[in-house]
């Protein structure tokens, strides 16, 4: 049984032992270095350890509301003016 290349690693999700591919693994510690996030892990089987390599892939805003709308995105709404409304009451 070979070891799995890093591309079939990444391929099929990760989560198990690259090289006996039995999913009694353990992560460690975290750490990471520009934009890519490292954690060690650890095969119980078969006593491998790698690390997996995880690159920044985005951004999302936290729920604010349920629908997804931060605070800021609403707030910039809020803060916007009502068309017609200056020129109210009308003469
Ligand atoms: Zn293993």
């Amino acid at each position: 049984m070979a070891i799995l290349t890093e591309k079939q690693y990444v391929a099929e999700g990760g989560g198990k032992c690259p090289v006996c591919k039995d999913t009694d693994i353990v992560g460690g510690s975290t750490d990471y270095i520009g934009d890519t996030i490292i954690q060690e892990i650890h095969c119980q089987v078969c006593q491998a350890s790698w690390n997996d390599l995880y690159k920044l892939d985005g951004y999302e805003f936290h729920d604010y509301d349920g629908v997804g709308r931060p605070q800021a995105l609403l707030q910039d709404v809020l803060d916007r003016p009502i068309a017609g409304l200056a020129s109210w009451p009308a003469s």
